[in-house]
């Protein structure tokens, strides 16, 4: 059971329409004018879906699943029909903050929850940068510094996450056979049946609350290795605010990515 990115899937249902025609091939895809420009639409036919789907994925193309006895005009038909739905969600994913893909001197990232300014250390600043409390040595201050910050984050992680979820395994009486910290890329965190409780070291750039609902959320797997209406109440008994966690990842998930 994992807790999953969150905050890119959109989704809007129509009724469930029911008819036997038979399968024609589908267009894998297809373009629909929004706002005046293009987005891309992937049709896909899913003979277990129920109702035609229309999402917005993260990278700003939509996708319309076609239900048992649709067709690609209908499919068609109903994401033109719900444009303005897709030019809000469009407006919307444009609004939210976007994780910058290089990393370098004044760049902003979070950290703790915080947004921090990555800057030169004083009085030596040719190879340490200075992020929120931490001080890292880095190859090249001219470069991108990304991939130097994200492993010495991902280090502090690592020492940081395990003992945490120790404390709250024995606070609520769970046994732990192991904590691992990953780099997982659309997870942040994960249980499996031998009790083994894995987190995303980016669980380090979000407040203190917010990584401990997710080691919550696992951990109550330990209970309930599902996602049924038991399991919420479990975890809402041990995390009572964790809709305010949730809420706080799905805003901030373009950030972490
Ligand atoms: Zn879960």
């Amino acid at each position: 059971m994992f807790a999953k990115w969150g905050a890119d899937s959109f989704t809007l249902r129509v009724q469930f329409k029911f008819n036997w025609n038979p399968l024609p091939p589908v267009p894998a895809e297809w373009s629909l004018v929004v706002d005046g420009r293009p987005v891309r639409v992937t049709l896909v036919r899913n003979l277990r879906a129920r109702r035609y789907v229309l999402r917005l994925r993260a990278d700003g193309s939509a996708r319309v699943t076609i239900p048992r006895g649709g067709s690609v005009p209908e499919a068609q038909r109903f994401a033109e029909r719900n444009q303005a739905w897709l030019a809000r969600q469009l407006q919307r994913q444009a609004a939210r903050p976007q994780r910058p893909d290089q990393w370098i001197l004044g760049t902003e990232i979070l950290f703790r929850g915080e947004l921090v300014k990555l800057a030169a250390r004083e009085p030596n600043p040719s190879r340490w940068v200075q992020c929120g409390s931490e001080t890292i040595k880095v190859a090249e201050l001219a470069a991108d510094l990304r991939a130097a910050i994200e492993k010495h984050l991902w280090r502090l992680a690592a020492k940081e996450f395990p003992p945490i979820v120790h404390a709250f395994a024995a606070r609520h009486q769970l046994s732990v056979n192991r904590v691992t910290v990953r780099n997982q890329r659309s997870r942040w965190g994960s249980c499996s049946r031998r009790g083994t409780i894995s987190l995303n070291w980016r669980l380090i750039q979000t407040p203190a609350f917010v990584r401990d609902y997710i080691v919550l959320h696992e951990l109550m797997h330990l209970r309930q290795m599902n996602h049924s209406a038991r399991y919420w109440r479990e975890v809402e008994q041990v995390c009572p605010d964790y809709a305010v966690a949730e809420r706080w990842l799905k805003r901030h998930a373009t950030l972490l990515r």
